[in-house]
């Protein structure tokens, strides 16, 4: 999954980079999903009095509303990223509004006083409004994004790169660097994704079917325990590939 932001204040045309960005990543015959980080603190779609909202109300921690053309799964909780993205398994994720995090982004503006304060060294592409006004800003490409989509969408496939971890920096360094620090080298063409000792592991973690980041600390924990087990089976033998699988419903 190939991962990325855009990101402004209001009104300055993220929506419409966004829609403009999936409707040409289709055409280029991609799997699209998105994420909307919504900065408003009383903002819900399940509202008093319906029925959905009686079942949590009630207690029910995980609540999903079926209907003939949509489902919608609502967690009465602010969910992690790393979390929402479990769910997610096409080519690109675009995320709109969302500044924070190792990953690519793109920021929409009005005018160049708005980068200025959001500018930091993941910002591959600037687009929006502003780009009526310029077209470069301190060497980063100004698209439009109505007018010059393949070309903002040509940089995507340029720049943006499978989903990187995103450790605290004392957790991992093993390619060299921190997560963020590698990323950012990606970016500016002076590391590769495969960088990342954590693609190269043959220890795999996987959690209802999605593959769970592990530091090569843990990943190494968790090997040790899984071979010192497995060693004392019969049929073993070393470089035997092993499988585990827990179903809850056995339990
Ligand atoms: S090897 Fe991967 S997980 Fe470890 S610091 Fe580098 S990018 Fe992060």
């Amino acid at each position: 999954m190939k991962l990325f932001s855009v990101f402004g204040i209001s009104l300055t045309g993220k929506t419409t980079t966004i829609e403009n960005v999936i409707n040409e990543l289709k055409k280029r015959r991609y799997s699209v999903g998105s994420v909307k980080e919504i900065h408003y603190e009383d903002f819900a779609i399940d509202k008093e009095g319906t029925n959905t909202y009686r079942h949590s109300q009630a207690g029910a921690e995980l609540v999903t509303a079926r209907g003939y053309n949509e489902t919608d799964i609502l967690y009465k909780e602010r969910l992690s990223l790393q979390k929402i993205l479990r769910n997610y398994s096409q080519d690109y994720v675009i995320l709109e509004g969302v500044e924070k995090g190792n990953f690519p982004k793109i920021i929409t503006a009005k005018e160049s006083e708005e980068i200025e304060e959001r500018l930091d060294d993941m910002v591959f592409a600037i687009s929006g409004k502003v780009a009526d006004e310029i077209d470069e800003y301190k060497e980063i490409p100004v698209i439009n994004s109505i007018t010059e989509t393949e070309r903002l969408v040509d940089l995507i496939e340029e720049k943006v790169f499978e989903k990187l971890p995103d450790f605290p920096a004392d957790c991992c360094t093993a390619c060299g660097f921190n997560c963020r620090e590698l990323g950012k080298k990606i970016l500016k063409g002076e590391a590769k994704r495969s960088d990342c000792v954590i693609s190269d592991t043959n220890t795999k973690l996987y959690i209802n079917s999605k593959e769970i980041d592990m530091v090569p600390f843990v990943q190494s924990i968790l090997y040790n325990a899984v071979q010192g087990v497995v060693s004392e089976i019969d049929g073993y033998h070393k470089g035997v590939d092993i499988k585990i699988e827990i179903d809850k419903k056995n339990r």
